[in-house]
């Protein structure tokens, strides 16, 4: 499906659920692509884009970045500890702050440099064990801690367990969300884009249904 058949199935979902228009930022999700396929994507006028990897950034966007002006670059994976500040450097937003461990780091980290980038708490909302993600008893007093260390939150994420419906976990993020006073939403995939929009989603990431599939090996 093309970019312009993407924005037009947000536009239409906003429209649908009465959210504004434009409300719901469209994150590329570029992860393991071919680089053509991502220049296609930057060249039609996107900027927007999502990664999972610090290696893969590091070694694809600091020449992009060069090339189009205005880009950012969403982190959206799991981020190890001693990676965060390499992914200080190459993200202007992190979806994954995960645990306390890197919550600590990185408020360490954005004292040090005196900037941030927007910075998502991701919750487990199904509980999977194996699944990275705040549990969602734990999660209030997670923020708390955040806002005590001075590192700005600005909302949560989550990632739905597979082959389930995805509406509640969706309105349970929203529901976590206004009840902390956060106003991001990062929810919504390929899959249940319009179903997240539905919900409140501000930030929707979408991978294989703009770029194809992703062929990993
Ligand atoms: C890969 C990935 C996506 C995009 O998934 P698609 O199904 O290809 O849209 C979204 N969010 C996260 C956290 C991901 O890892």
């Amino acid at each position: 499906m093309s970019l312009a058949q993407i924005t037009a199935r947000i536009r239409a979902a906003e429209a649908a659920h009465g959210r504004l228009p434009g409300s719901t930022r469209l994150i590329a999700v570029s992860k393991v692509q071919p680089l053509d396929r991502v220049v296609a994507v930057l060249e039609e006028g996107h900027r927007l884009f999502g990664e999972n990897y610090v290696q893969e950034t590091a070694g694809k966007w600091p020449d992009l970045r060069a090339r189009f002006s205005g880009v950012q670059v969403h982190m959206i994976g799991p981020l190890q500890t001693n990676k965060a500040k390499q992914a200080l450097d190459l993200f202007d937003a992190i979806h994954s702050v995960d645990r306390p461990s890197l919550a600590d780091k990185l408020a360490r980290l954005v004292q040090e440099r005196g900037t941030a980038p927007e910075m998502f708490v991701q919750v487990n909302t199904g509980e999977e064990p194996q699944k990275a993600g705040v549990l969602p008893a734990d999660l209030d007093a997670f923020i708390a801690r955040c806002r005590a260390m001075d590192l700005p939150v600005q909302g949560l994420m989550c990632i739905p367990p597979e082959g389930e419906d995805p509406s509640p976990h969706f309105a349970m993020l929203a529901a976590m969300a206004a009840r902390n006073g956060l106003s991001g939403l990062s929810m919504g995939m390929s899959s249940d884009f319009e179903i997240a929009i539905a919900h409140g989603a501000t930030h929707v990431r979408v991978g294989s249904a703009i770029f194809g599939a992703r062929s990993y090996g």
